[in-house]
């Protein structure tokens, strides 16, 4: 009887999770099978393809969230956050990884938001603001030509006169390139590329920040890190400082939630100073009992409860983990492609691999994203090292490229 009932057991288990339920419409179930199987050789882009969230999701339907509406418009870090919404938890968010990120616990502001460009418009927005505010002048924004490109994207939108300064081969802005740049009558709004798209370069903030302090004429700077993906591991690594606004005297921080954080949907912390916050105009609307620094009215109210859910189910021990495997991993896919003569490069703190670009076969089989560069050869592919890159799928991989030499 037992046997019965633990094989009874075991089933009702795997079919929940091996055997989900067909929806009952033919075309998504279909779509959902070709997830399933390409699910191993997503190499290209930086997804953490080992969500933990099915407990939440669990949560969540069985409590009858999902008919509850919340909406978080509004201040997180006020002392009075609005009631229809999980602003309480969001700031138990911004304040658990304030310290991870350097910053003083009393005096940081931040908030969950959409995705890690939402977090660089706000970066951008608050840093311009904040220049104004303190100088009356129109600030310039600097940043380099291998940025993600939301930001001269943003700076276009927000019409912020823009410097694009170029980076050296590896994809790090050049601090004599800046230098040369600089214009010392007007502010500063230095973007700092913490993981150039296809080379994942960090720009050597100490570096650059010295060409600043040289010149003291220069009205008043700002700076704002773009750090959608390194961000989100880096803090859990001995290179914790490089992520530090203590350390790198930033002003402003974006990260992504969907990369290593492995949200299934879009989502991103943003945190910044004290003095930033207080250096922006004022918007009151009293229908949301708030001072509305931010720039969108209604925020996401899930995506702060995922993210203090991930706080306890998963948490900065196995963070540090899965930190320490990812950058193992980018050794060991580097050392596999020396080995086989192919031409391979990696910067370093990076996650992310780029090599002489393979046949089509392989770009698509493992959905590699590709790029350009005379000075690699030019045609070429990078693979970004996540938590599901494993040494096992490397060896595949591997295999696959002498197969198809
Ligand atoms: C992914 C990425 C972005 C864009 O972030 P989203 O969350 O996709 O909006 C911006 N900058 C860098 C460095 C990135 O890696």
């Amino acid at each position: 009887m037992k046997r019965v009932c633990f094989i009874l057991a075991t089933l009702l288990f795997s079919a929940q999770y091996m055997y989900a339920q067909p929806s009952g419409y033919k075309k998504l179930d279909k779509w959902v099978d070709t997830w399933k199987t390409g699910l191993q050789t997503y190499f290209g882009y930086p997804i953490n393809q080992k969500s933990e969230l099915h407990d939440f999701y669990e949560w969540y339907l069985t409590t009858g969230m999902e008919v509850i509406n919340l909406n978080n418009a509004g201040d997180p870090m006020t002392d009075e956050p609005w009631k229809m919404s999980s602003q309480a938890f969001e700031r138990e968010v911004i304040e658990y990884f304030a310290p991870y990120y350097g910053f003083d616990i009393n005096q940081v502001w931040g908030i969950v938001t959409h995705s890690g460009t939402d977090g660089n418009n706000h970066g951008i927005y608050f840093g311009a603001n904040y220049l104004k505010n303190k100088t009356k002048m129109e600030p310039i924004l600097y940043v380099s030509d291998e940025a993600h490109y939301s930001n001269m994207r943003l700076a276009h939108l927000q019409n912020i006169e823009t410097r694009l300064i170029k980076s050296d081969k590896m994809g790090r802005m050049i601090a004599e390139e800046l230098e040369k740049n600089l214009d010392t009558s007007r502010p500063v709004l230095m973007i700092y590329a913490m993981g150039s798209t296809f080379k994942g370069a960090i720009d050597d903030m100490e570096a650059l920040n010295a060409v600043l302090d040289r010149h003291p004429e220069i009205p008043a700077v700002y700076r704002h890190v773009d750090a959608a993906l390194f961000g989100g591991y880096l803090p859990f690594t001995q290179y914790r400082n490089m992520v530090s606004q203590q350390a790198m005297h930033f002003e402003s921080i974006a990260i992504s939630g969907h990369k290593f954080f492995g949200f299934d949907s879009p989502s991103g912390l943003f945190l910044c100073t004290r003095d930033t916050y207080d250096n922006q105009t004022n918007f009151n609307v009293t229908y949301l009992n708030s001072n509305m620094r931010m720039i969108n009215c209604s925020r996401d109210a899930v995506q702060p409860l995922k993210f203090w859910w991930l706080i306890q189910k998963v948490g900065a021990e196995k963070w540090s983990k899965q930190a320490q495997q990812m950058l193992e991993c980018t050794k060991y896919l580097k050392k596999s492609l020396d080995k086989i003569g192919w031409p391979a490069w990696v910067n370093e703190y990076s996650n992310t691999v780029f090599f002489r670009r393979p046949s089509q076969d392989i770009v698509s089989l493992y959905t590699l994203a590709q790029g350009y560069d005379e000075h690699f050869g030019g045609e070429l592919a990078h693979i970004v090292v996540m938590q599901h890159v494993t040494q096992e799928k490397i060896d595949g991989f591997i295999e696959a490229l002498k197969n198809s030499r």
